[in-house]
């Protein structure tokens, strides 16, 4: 008798987000994307900015805003559960219970007239059946757990007064404190400077809940290499490359993948300049019938500028839309 497949922990299946333009029209930020995380893995989603990434993380929780986005096609289930179709209210318990979410900009998720105390307190309070001395006592474990210095007083403190990094550290207890079961970290580093951005990756790393998953959003090949076991690369709105973070750092096969490799500091050509990609991300709302890379793309040939490359996957898991790649 076969095995029954086991069912990931988050299931996403072709993904369809647009945007309402001025003066009309849309355009697809997002286009049919499809990606699973299992539990307790790491899947890191790596593309330029305006590549649809974020997009895509945010339509889990989601948080696009609409309008102007609106989520045209696909799926998103959480442990079986399909979030797209959930009233709101239920919808409103999974966030912060279920998910959790890492920002970029801490402010985004901190109100800037609220004590830092009394803002961990009500996360706790929407979710559980607590007193509020003990939703402030978890808050103030948890200020300990992320190193806040002085947590005591940092309860007391508006977010004003700490500093950028940590504000990023209260904002990371704000999310995991409930223990969620899947975590998106969009960008969680890339405002701090370089070596707050280490001890941050430190820290998510430390108090992560070995059962959650956790989905990181960035540019950044390096922090993709330092905390993903899987990774997704987007471009224009599509994946191009999905894969083990070690097979495809070992050998990427999209072109644009190969490019993205190249701009790593520690892989660049040894004269103190990173390599980049030549050209530019075309836009969205004039994608090329073909290939979106097609233009930037050393390799083209006649068939890519006629034809989308559909993703396809291979016997080791690693998928990629190319013509160069095709069976
Ligand atoms: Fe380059 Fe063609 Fe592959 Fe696109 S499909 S990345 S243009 S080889």
């Amino acid at each position: 008798m076969a095995a029954a497949a086991v069912q990931p922990l988050l299931d996403i299946r072709g993904l369809t987000v647009e945007f309402a333009v001025e003066g009309g029209g849309s355009l697809r930020a997002v286009d049919g994307v499809s990606l699973q995380l299992a539990a307790g893995g790491t899947l890191g989603l790596v593309g330029e900015s305006g590549c649809g990434k974020t997009v895509t993380a945010m339509s889990i929780p989601r948080l696009v805003p609409q309008p102007p986005g609106r989520i045209v096609g696909g799926e998103i289930r959480l442990q079986g559960k399909e979030l797209l179709r959930l009233p709101i209210r239920e919808l409103r318990q999974i966030r912060g219970r279920d998910i959790g979410v890492i920002f970029q900009e801490p402010m985004t998720a901190l109100s800037p007239l609220r004590r830092i105390g009394d803002q961990l307190a009500e996360v706790v309070l929407l979710h559980r059946p607590v007193s509020r001395r003990e939703a402030l006592g978890l808050g103030l474990e948890w200020l300990e757990k992320v190193g806040i210095p002085d947590p005591r007083q940092r309860m007391e403190a508006f977010p004003f007064e700490l500093s950028g990094g940590m504000r990023q550290r209260v904002m990371i207890a704000m999310a995991m404190m409930l223990q969620p079961c899947l975590v998106i970290a969009d960008e969680p580093t890339t405002a701090l400077d370089v070596t707050i951005q280490a001890q941050i990756l430190d820290l998510m790393r430390a108090i992560r809940n070995r059962e959650a998953g956790l989905l990181l959003i960035t540019h950044d090949m390096g922090v993709i290499w330092e905390m993903c076991e899987r990774m997704a690369v987007m471009y224009a709105s599509r994946l191009v490359e999905c894969g083990s973070v070690k097979e495809i750092f070992a050998e990427p096969l999209h072109p644009y993948t190969i490019g993205l490799m190249r701009s790593i500091p520690a892989l660049h050509d040894g004269k103190g300049r990173l390599a980049h990609i030549p050209g530019q991300v075309p836009s969205l709302s004039a994608l090329p019938p073909g290939c979106a890379f097609a233009d930037r793309c050393e390799h083209a040939m006649p068939i890519c500028r006629r034809e989308r490359p559909e993703l396809l996957g291979n016997v080791n898991g690693r998928q990629v839309a190319c013509h160069l790649h095709r069976g």
